[in-house]
C-alpha cells in the first residue's frame, strides 16, 4: 500500500479486430488505438522499458496511424465516400496529428533535449 509501482516492462499488443499493434506498459490497461476496444488484444512482445523503447514505439505507431488515415482518406475520396465518413476521417487525422505533436513535445523535453 502507498508506494506507486513503476512500470518496468513494455508490452506490444496486436488488436485482432483491425490488426493494429501498439505498446503499453505492464501497468496500463491496454486499449486499441484505432478501434478503442480492449477485448481482442494479443500480446506479441515484451521488452524492458527504456525511454528509447517508448519513444521508438510511439513514434512508429504515430507515423503508421497518420499513413493509414491518409490512405483511407485518399481511397475514400477516389471511391466517393459520403460526407459523414469524410468528416470522420478528417477528425481522426486532426486528432492523430495533435497527439503526435503532443508526444513529440513531451519526448523532446525529457529525452532528446536532456544533456548529460
Ligand atoms: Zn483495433
Amino acid at each position: 500500500m502507498g508506494s506507486r509501482k513503476k512500470p518496468s516492462t513494455l508490452i506490444t499488443y496486436q488488436c485482432a479486430r483491425c490488426r493494429w499493434d501498439f505498446s503499453r506498459t505492464e501497468l496500463d490497461k491496454p486499449k486499441c488505438t484505432i478501434c478503442e476496444k480492449r477485448d481482442r488484444l494479443q500480446e506479441i512482445k515484451r521488452e524492458p522499458i527504456t525511454s528509447q523503447a517508448i519513444e521508438t514505439g510511439m513514434m512508429r505507431s504515430m507515423e503508421r496511424m497518420m499513413i493509414s488515415l491518409e490512405k483511407a482518406y485518399e481511397a475514400g475520396r477516389e471511391e466517393g465516400i459520403g460526407d459523414k465518413e469524410e468528416i470522420m476521417l478528417l477528425e481522426a487525422m486532426v486528432k492523430a496529428r495533435n497527439l503526435q505533436r503532443h508526444v513529440e513535445k513531451a519526448f523532446g523535453k525529457c529525452v532528446t533535449r536532456k544533456k548529460a
